[in-house]
């Protein structure tokens, strides 16, 4: 299918100086790899109580205002449900998903019981409770059997800038959710649902997402999807040293003028390693920039 980057921003709110460098990094890496190659928009607007209605158009003409223009129409998960849902259904045909009943309190009184808290992110490591049963609980939601595929087995994968990784699924995450109670479609599954279907070789994105790669890459194997490439880009971090958030400043930024969208991919382009621009225009800041990008980053993993 020839290779293929995107951004997938979440519509929660305004493209921000950190999502403004994902976008900038998946486009320029795209573009490094020459003229054939495809650079995607996907809203990720499959968790609807999290997004604001019109945000993702208005992050559409952000990056317009960037000048980074999809070569294909944007798409939007909520328009793909019935793709997400055909893949759950393969992962419970094979085994592979599974019912739970418990709530955040339930699990963490199981792990209490067993004198543990593990934590990942916040999130507690699910401790297989609903794996063999309900207790006669209702669903709430639909989780990925990870112990069950990965069989303690620890995966391996570079980062193209990150270098090596390994994780542990089944132990350091446990059985993650694929669709919660409320109904909404959890991140993992449409990702990896969508990248697969929109041929992406190269996923290049924010280093906050890199702890969900090794999920994602025992979904595609459970769903026999393919691997891409991955990257994940420096964060850019508060005054406070911190990741930016909008406690800490992180609000929307200026695209209101071609000066202010060219000043806002200039700090995003220096969050990258490269060098400040000295183009008067965002195309020919960004066109400068594919070499650099390439001499910088453009080489897959072995
Ligand atoms: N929608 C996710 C976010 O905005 C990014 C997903 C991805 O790039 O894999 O955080």
């Amino acid at each position: 299918m020839g290779e293929t980057g995107r951004f997938a921003p979440s519509p929660t709110g305004p493209l921000h100086a950190g999502s403004l460098v994902a976008a900038l990094a998946s486009w320029l890496d795209v573009r490094a790899r020459g003229p054939q190659a495809r650079w995607l928009v996907r809203i990720e607007d499959a968790d609807t109580e999290r997004c604001l209605p019109g945000m993702g158009e208005h992050i559409l003409q952000q990056l317009a205002a960037c000048g980074l223009l999809p070569d294909k129409a944007p798409v939007w998960q909520t328009q793909r449900t019935a793709r997400y849902q055909a893949a759950l259904a393969a992962l419970q045909a094979h085994g592979l998903a599974y019912p739970c009943g418990c709530s955040r309190k339930d699990i963490s009184e199981a792990l209490a019981l067993r004198g543990q808290a593990p934590e990942r992110h916040g999130e507690r490591v699910y401790p297989g409770t609903c794996r063999n049963g309900l207790h006669g609980k209702p669903a709430r939601a639909w989780r990925f059997a990870a112990e069950k595929f990965d069989a303690g087995r620890e995966l391996h994968w570079t980062d193209r800038r990150l270098g090596a990784q390994q994780q542990n699924v089944g132990r350091e995450v446990g059985d993650f959710v694929l669709r919660r109670a409320d109904g909404p479609w959890a991140y993992q599954l449409a990702v990896v649902v969508d990248d697969a279907e929109q041929g992406v070789s190269d996923v290049v994105r924010g280093e906050d997402l890199a702890d969900n790669t090794a999920r994602q890459v025992l979904l595609q194997r459970a769903l026999g999807m393919p691997t891409p490439s991955y990257l994940h880009t420096p964060l850019v971090r508060g005054a406070d040293g911190d990741k930016l958030s909008k406690q800490n400043g992180a609000t929307s930024i200026d695209t209101g003028t071609p000066q202010a969208a060219l000043a806002a991919l200039d700090t995003a382009a220096q969050v990258l390693g490269l060098r400040a621009t000295t183009a008067s225009g965002c195309t020919a800041a960004l066109a400068a920039w594919v070499p650099e990008w390439r001499a910088l980053y453009n080489s897959r993993p072995s």
